[in-house]
């Protein structure tokens, strides 16, 4: 299990199922952040508590609640908002990477998606900022370490988060204007939800049809089956209330939402009373309150907004359906079913009660020791468990969910029984103890381990209790909860036996959902969607017609206006800090030779491993399979273990050994980079020895004979990667248009992109796998050693010299000679760079679009400038791709380091989206934009480059990526000293006339594309 998921499932009590990160494809920035002293943390509690007693009223707030959370470092406030019966939760923490979070309980009674388009068109424009999508403009006027909107099946939130007091002024004032001022413009409704419109709004004989983005959107979403089959699970499960419909909208029932219909919930489900307010970190609360009351609050009355979800009736009888989906090229064609069992549990305002419940759910279904591991994926019944299998606790009622994807038809009644058959073994036999200490010691670590998003996991994770009317606070106190645990568990030795039986065993709520794919079924699909435009076109009046025609005219004009800002706050370039804080390293070389960053910090009581091993001198032949050793190497067991003891033995003593491909341009010489694989683990710092002991077995002793074992785990990958194309599919178009424009993209695309997915799925349709084991083995033997390792170790300060001293002997024990600049290659000579353009053929309703270049290394001078670019052309190709084209986003990337790429994500177009990248070259180079667009594009990078980074995290640029405090500076330098002129020379050197160039499109079938010579094509 890795520790990320097991925090969620225990501070969120359940997976998200959210429609759609709106920003997602615009905005994939992941911060890794902010330490917080514990020291600091005692402090503000103090201080929180003298400043804010239970029962003081500020700023029309009083005062509820004040919880010390002492194992998070936080202090925990509640209040209520006396005139509207808002709800309010503070999280003080010595910590500056601050959130804010506005939700609402949206309660949707049917498929229109309305709280989904709602949420898109609040971000349209409002009173005080009434240009066209302020929120989107706003991401290069601030240096937000997050921001974004998302839809649940019962709640709406918005959230972000940022480092700099101003800019959290700033982008609260938008938000809450948003949310409580929106314009929602007929046209914004139109342009985000559905409209009917000429396929060419220039050609009045084009054909109508429906466009809009949510509605391309959920094509997209629901072209990915095993979203489809969660979507109907949910609405199978607890039907009889909101999340029997679906709240993103079925594209099919989005149509029959009318412009009236979504200000009316507006009104109703975006008011005060029906509304909580987050904050975290170190600022000021007294302020945050006087800003929304003053300018907000203060114009409502209370209302009762009538939102509770009532508890879902419970059943008498089991219950089980059916659903069709497509054919996935993906995936071995004879084993393309899926089916699970869900059953309904307890509320999700019974907090103890699910959180034993979550706990159980872990011991159910994660790692090989789990019983259903053991019953369902060892056999072989499936390749992998459903997505949606294990404990969730976002809904009303949780549940648990437990079943298999990539099933033989024949096999589902075989899978019912054993099901059943398994539940009825844990009644008798109950779980090991170890293991259930394993869990507790996860739940441990996880606590320890910081992360720089910390703020903002709370807020996510608290909002589906939170938005049910459960104790926030209550869900943050987890050492109560494992006491209480412990003790129920001493006391009643059959405690969890129990637990099984009344849940499962006992259970008549128990849904059984299977799926198979259906021959033409997107065919169908597109008919019953042609048969409903064809109605709607039918009964138009000339009218009617007319005004089809003039909203398309009306919208397109609008898209095009060039629009004035200064409404807008926002950041300068000079409030971005000049100087850079050194990351405290130091480096030497220990066990014989081993190069070693140390990095001393604040981590809470934790090491972090890491080490890169170069796989420079692998043969071509095994080069290929590289990230499969990676994806099998700490799950086949070692020396004395087989893989159940192995991962037993790892989740005692540690969150987990991890092991990925790794690939890094070198960030000054142009014919140098770097391959490798990553070894990466953390533990408590008394349990490094232990943890090193367990690394040591694997170098020495990894096993490579459990053949069973193999096929299980290749079987596996190939589904999850499988699964991956659909929602990444923007990643992979990117990753496979840069193959041929230099040789690491090239491995990179070899080790991540298509190639590895068609190979593994290769793999898993093999007959017998004994050939590739064995090269795997001869791969591991020359890869596992000192002879092209480099290590870092990130710890506490007082225990430097102790892990240092178990890291040598850990080192010494290895086998191979170490090296001098142990990683480092260089590109080989035969690898010459060409223009390649490739259609991957797959039937998805919408496109994935990509185009590549070269790029230069992070010390070049035009490093700062290609990244500047990359932002600037966003604002272009954010209009013509998303609010022109109706894909769900667009963009462009450059680097650091790597090549200079764009993208389309869900894109209904192929063609037209490949000709606006070469427009958008063209816009730069016509002085399409200002210095103004300048400015803000370099915000917009340093949201990225001064990203917050987590004590476990500190030192990795210079470890993984080799850029130095100096090197890192000077970057930071270039980018701030670009000028617009300098945008065009990137342009035109690089873009226009580039020597080489690579393009991608992963969609359907492509007329256009088929004939013309340029472009090849490749299927499935
Ligand atoms: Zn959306």
């Amino acid at each position: 299990m890795t520790i990320s998921r097991f925090l969620r499932s225990l501070v969120s009590q359940g997976k998200v199922l959210s429609h759609g990160y709106r920003r997602e494809a615009a905005r994939t920035v992941v911060t890794t952040s902010s330490s917080t002293s514990q020291a600091a943390a005692v402090a503000t509690a103090e201080v929180v508590e003298a400043e804010f007693p239970v029962g003081r009223e500020v700023s029309g707030f009083v005062v509820r609640e004040v919880q010390e959370v002492p194992e998070l470092h936080l202090t925990a406030l509640r209040l209520q908002h006396q005139a509207t019966g808002a709800d309010y939760l503070h999280i003080a923490r010595a910590d500056p990477n601050n959130v804010f979070c506005v939700g609402f309980r949206t309660t949707p009674m049917d498929s229109t998606g309305v709280p989904h388009i709602l949420e898109h068109t609040v971000l349209c424009g409002s009173e005080k900022f009434p240009c066209r999508d302020p929120f989107f403009k706003m991401l290069n006027r601030s240096l937000s370490t997050f921001m974004n909107a998302m839809t649940g099946c019962d709640y709406t939130i918005y959230p972000f988060s940022t480092q700099h007091p101003v800019d959290f002024r700033n982008l609260m004032s938008v938000y809450m204007d948003a949310v409580f001022k929106p314009n929602l413009s007929e046209l914004d409704f139109l342009q985000e939800g559905w409209r009917l419109e000429h396929q060419d709004i220039k050609d009045q004989s084009s054909p109508i049809v429906f466009k809009g983005v949510v509605f391309n959107e959920m094509k997209g979403v629901f072209a990915d089956s095993q979203r489809l089959f969660m979507q109907k699970l949910l609405n199978g499960i607890l039907p009889s209330h909101t999340y029997g419909v679906v709240s993103g909208g079925d594209p099919l029932v989005i149509p029959q939402l009318t412009w009236e219909q979504l200000k009316q919930f507006h009104a109703y489900h975006y008011h005060p009373s029906n509304a909580r307010f987050f904050t975290y970190g170190d600022q000021p609360l007294a302020n945050h309150l006087e800003f929304i009351q003053d300018n907000y609050l203060s114009h409502y009355n209370k209302i009762d907004p009538n939102t509770e979800v009532p508890e879902e009736p419970s059943w008498k009888e089991p219950r089980s359906a059916h659903v069709a989906c497509g054919i996935d090229p993906m995936a071995n064609a004879e084993v393309q079913s899926s089916i699970v069992v869900s059953y309904k549990l307890v509320d999700i305002t019974d907090t103890f009660e699910t959180f034993v419940l979550a706990i159980l759910g872990e011991l159910l279904t994660s790692g090989p020791n789990a019983p259903f591991y053991k019953a369902l994926l060892e056999p072989g019944l499936g390749s992998s468990f459903s997505p949606s299998s294990g404990y969730d606790g976002h809904t009303r009622s949780s549940t648990f969910t437990v079943g298999l994807q990539g099933v033989k038809d024949q096999d589902i009644e075989k899978i019912k029984a054993v099901i059943e058959e398994t539940f009825d073994g844990i009644i008798e036999e109950g779980f090991p103890s170890d293991r259930v200490e394993s869990v507790l010691h996860n739940i441990e670590l996880s606590l320890k381990h910081q992360t720089s998003s910390f703020g903002l996991s709370l807020a996510m994770n608290l909002t589906p209790l939170w938005n049910l009317d459960g104790d926030p606070i209550d869900g943050l106190l987890i050492n109560n909860k494992i006491t209480k645990f412990r003790k129920y568990l001493a006391e009643n030795p059959k405690f969890l036996q129990q637990k099984v039986r009344e849940y499962f065993k006992e259970n008549p709520h128990k849904y059984t959902l299977t799926m198979a794919p259906q021959e033409g079924y997107e065919e169908n699909l597109q008919s019953l969607e042609e048969a409903q435009l064809k109605e709607r076109i039918a009964v138009l009046t000339p009218e009617e017609r007319s005004r089809v025609w003039q909203l398309g005219h009306t919208l397109g004009n609008k898209q095009e206006e060039e629009e004035d800002l200064s409404c807008l706050p926002t950041l300068q370039v000079s409030d971005i800090p000049r100087n850079v804080t050194p990351v405290p390293v130091t480096v030497q070389t220990l066990g014989g030779g081993v190069e070693v960053q140390a990095c001393d910090c604040p981590t809470n009581d934790l090491t972090y491993f890491s080490a890169v091993l170069s796989t420079r001198d692998v043969s071509e032949e095994l080069r290929p399979l590289v990230p499969l050793l990676c994806g099998v190497l700490t799950r086949m067991g070692a020396g004395d273990m087989d893989f159940r003891q192995l991962d037993q033995a790892a989740d005692l003593v540690s969150g987990g050994l991890s092991v990925s491909p790794h690939t890094c341009f070198h960030p000054i010489d142009v014919m140098g980079y770097e391959e490798a694989i990553v070894l990466s683990s953390h533990s408590l710092n008394t349990n490094l020895q232990k943890t090193l002991d367990l690394w040591s077995s694997i170098f020495s002793e990894a096993k490579f004979n459990d053949l069973q074992r193999f096929n299980t785990l290749v079987s596996m990958i190939a589904t999850e990667q499988a699964n991956s194309l659909v929602y990444s599919g923007h990643q992979y178009a990117m990753t496979a248009a840069a193959a041929s424009t230099g040789h690491v993209s090239s491995l990179a695309e070899s080790w991540g992109g298509l190639s590895q997915l068609r190979r593994m799925k290769a793999l898993s349709e093999a007959q017998d796998l004994t050939p590739t084991l064995e090269s795997l083995q001869v791969l591991a033997r020359q890869l596992l050693g000192r002879q092209g390792m480099r290590v870092a170790i990130n710890t506490t300060p007082n225990h430097h010299d102790t892990a240092l001293h178990i890291l040598e002997g850990f080192l010494k024990g290895l086998d191979g000679t170490p090296a001098i600049n142990p990683t480092l290659a260089s590109i080989p000579q035969t690898f010459s760079p060409h223009t390649c353009k490739t259609h991957h053929v797959f039937p998805f309703p919408i496109n994935f679009a990509s185009k590549a270049f070269p790029g230069v290394p992070y010390a070049h001078p035009d490093a700062g400038a290609l990244r500047v670019l990359a932002r600037v052309m966003f604002r272009f190709l954010h209009r013509e791709i998303r609010e022109k084209g109706g894909a769900y986003g667009g963009g462009a990337k450059a680097g650091p380091g790597g090549p200079f790429g764009f993208y389309s994500y869900r894109d209904p177009h192929s063609t037209q989206t490949l000709a606006t990248f070469d427009a958008a070259v063209e816009w730069v180079l016509s002085g399409g934009f200002s210095e103004r667009d300048v400015a803000e594009a370099k915000l917009g990078v340093f949201q990225a480059v001064d990203a917050p980074v987590s004590p476990g995290a500190m030192g990795r640029r210079r470890f993984f990526s080799h850029i130095t405090d100096e090197l890192f500076a000077d970057h930071r330098r270039l980018v701030l000293d670009v000028v617009a002129q300098d945008l065009v020379k990137v342009a035109r050197t690089y873009l226009r006339d580039g020597p080489v160039e690579g393009a991608c499109l992963i969609g359907p079938q492509n007329v256009d594309l088929d004939n013309d010579p340029f472009w090849s094509t490749v299927h499935g």
